[in-house]
């Protein structure tokens, strides 16, 4: 008898102690990462990233992404994209129309994974070298008709909740307005502080606003260390218990593309990749980072050739001082990662990120 409810009660005691342990397994944070780092090149093809390799001493940032792949960048007006509609495909998945900011094909409103990270709980930020209001960060941050709406689209920030941070430039867009609004004081109402340079900023945990020029910050290298300095900076203030989705930009180096400037174009690259090393840096220590590089399309047509037919030196050639219909490259480090490879559509980023953070 004695032995028989002894091992009735093991049995019990094993029950319930492989149906809490169940039940704690339900419980645990899911295995997705924490953070989400998505990093666009504006205008950054393979052979932008093989000038920068070219002109590099050091192993590049790109190099130390263990996945890539390729991305389509066509969107639905268009075989060749513009920057609103590709990168509108990365911030909400829909192909759109070339000039749309945050739609889908009907020209209707979608949200960006900027929104939806919001709504879960997550702190978010952009950081960028351009106006604020530029086709890239508005495609995260607005929806709008015509990315030629600057006024329009910062009016919309302004407005929006579930953004933390906000760094780049545009501050005319705020403060010399056609209908005579102040938006800067509206923001400081709401809680937001705003500083037209990142030393400024005192207090890691308010909504911060940084617009450190009128319109687009300088080209690279005058514009010295700002992306990098504000994606670290951006990192310490977002980085909290419930994760945060941050996006970064390469703003100009789609400028130096459209003015066929070879010099500009391998600084921007370079301040692109200390940029990525900051973020790399940040993603290996946590451990529960996921960051995808990429871009929106191709600006210049560029190729590296060989000018005389003797391989004795090469030459930056732009075929354009447009955009071109090529694949871009995708990077991708971090818990993930792996889902990054092969060819994919623009579109298909976003849904990659979220199956892997679900
Ligand atoms: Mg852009
Ligand atoms: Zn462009």
């Amino acid at each position: 008898m004695k032995t028989r409810r002894l091992l009735a009660f093991l049995l019990i005691v094993t029950t319930l102690f492989a149906s809490s342990c169940t039940s704690n397994d339900k419980n645990q944070a899911p295995q997705g990462p924490k953070n989400v780092i998505v990093m666009i090149g504006d205008g950054m093809g393979p052979a932008q990233v093989y000038a920068l390799l070219l002109t590099s001493n050091e192993k590049t940032a790109f190099e130390r992404f263990p996945y890539s792949g390729f991305s389509i960048t066509k969107s639905a007006s268009h075989e060749i994209t513009d920057s609103a509609a590709g990168g509108s495909a990365i911030a909400n998945g829909h192909k759109s129309n070339n000039g749309n900011v945050g739609m889908n094909a009907d020209s209707i409103p979608v949200p960006s994974m900027l929104e939806i990270f919001a709504e879960q709980g997550k702190k978010t930020g952009v950081v960028v070298t351009c106006s604020v209001t530029h086709a890239t960060p508005a495609d995260f941050i607005a929806h709008n008709i015509t990315r030629k709406d600057n006024e329009g689209i910062a009016l919309e920030i302004s407005e929006k909740e579930g953004l933390d941070v906000l760094f780049g430039g545009g501050r005319k867009y705020f403060t010399e307005r056609t209908d005579s609004l102040d938006l800067l004081n509206k923001m400081w109402e709401k809680g937001w502080n705003i500083y037209d340079s990142l030393p400024q900023i005192e207090d890691n945990n308010a909504r911060t606003m940084v617009l450190a020029d009128r319109k687009h910050l300088d080209a690279a290298p005058k514009r010295g260390d700002f992306l990098p300095k504000a994606t670290a900076k951006a990192i310490e203030m977002l980085d909290n218990e419930k994760g945060f989705f941050l996006m970064v930009e390469g703003s100009q180096i789609d400028f130096a593309g459209h003015a066929n400037d070879s010099t500009t174009l391998v600084e921007e690259m370079i301040d692109f990749n200390n940029t990525l090393n900051v973020v790399l840096d940040y993603a290996e220590k946590d451990g529960n980072t996921l960051v995808v590089v990429t871009a929106d399309h191709e600006t210049g047509g560029l190729s590296i050739i060989d000018p005389d037919g003797k391989y004795t030196r090469t030459d930056f050639n732009f075929s354009t001082g447009s955009h071109s219909a090529v694949f871009v490259p995708v990077f991708a480090y971090g818990p993930g990662a792996e889902k990054f490879s092969g060819i994919m559509d623009n579109t298909e980023i976003i849904s990659k990120i979220m199956e892997i953070t679900k």
